[in-house]
């Protein structure tokens, strides 16, 4: 039950009409405690609030409540969305954009539950989960055929717009959209041994994206063959870590 939760943008979620949208296509796989209202998560790095399926993401929300918050709740996979600036000239307002890849510009966002631990050295290759990025394609393909997948996000701390200046550094290094909230999520997600995938939604396009993610969730296998269920593997087999997460982070 509830292997797969949401993290949303926050005004992305108009209210009643969104959750009945994730609940109904989701296939009534409700995470424990995910009632019809509001759940309220409360984690050592603050609150989170839970509508349906979807964590609500906040300019204030510590990305390490988010993550917190899913696993606590027993979900095994995130499927998360964002809004995006365009970098690639290929790309228009409204376009669902899956990345495959990450370029980390973010300076004052946790980067890690791990600090001064000396574990927690995770493999990044690729960064986001293959088998949910796979999913939330091809449910961002169901929705509209400007679906992209392969991209590269820059991750920024999103505490202001980007400058055209940056915006031609991004597409020389290869960047294709940019924004705030992918990251550093899915670094935390992979350390948790969440699986963690994402969605841009390129400018400030009003998309119901919602319904594909109960969609891409409904497609994602269960005895998935990613490595994230085991990304601290080499640690716990070192003895640095034991089996309850929760003392990972502590
Ligand atoms: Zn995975």
């Amino acid at each position: 039950m509830g292997e797969t939760l949401f993290i949303v943008p926050e005004d992305m979620i108009p209210g009643g009409c969104a959750e009945t949208a994730l609940t109904a296509d989701a296939g009534g796989a409700r995470p424990p405690g995910a009632a019809s209202g509001a759940v309220l998560h409360e984690t050592p790095y603050g609150k989170v609030t839970q509508r349906g399926l979807a964590l609500l993401r906040t300019a204030e929300t510590d990305p390490r409540a988010l993550i917190y918050a899913a696993k606590q709740a027993g979900a095994t996979a995130v499927l998360a969305v964002a809004r995006a600036e365009a970098v690639s000239p290929l790309l228009e307002p409204g376009d669902l954009v899956v990345p495959g890849d990450v370029i980390d510009l973010t300076r004052l966002l946790p980067p890690t539950f791990f600090v001064g631990k000396g574990y927690g050295f995770i493999r990044l290759d690729p960064p986001f989960c293959p088998v949910l990025a796979a999913a939330l394609f091809a449910a961002a393909r169901e929705k509209t055929p400007r679906a992209f997948r392969g991209a590269t996000y820059v991750g920024l701390d999103g505490s202001r717009e980007t400058t055209p200046a940056e915006r031609r550094m991004y597409r020389t290094w290869g960047g294709d959209v940019a924004g705030a909230g992918l990251v550093p999520e899915s670094f935390l997600a992979r350390e948790l041994e969440l699986c963690y995938a994402g969605v841009t939604m390129v400018g400030e396009a009003q998309v119901d994206v919602l319904p594909a993610l109960a969609r891409a969730a409904a497609m994602v296998p269960h005895g998935r063959e990613c490595g994230c269920r085991r990304a601290m593997a080499g640690a716990r087999v070192q003895g640095l870590i034991g089996e309850d997460w929760r003392e990972w982070v502590g």
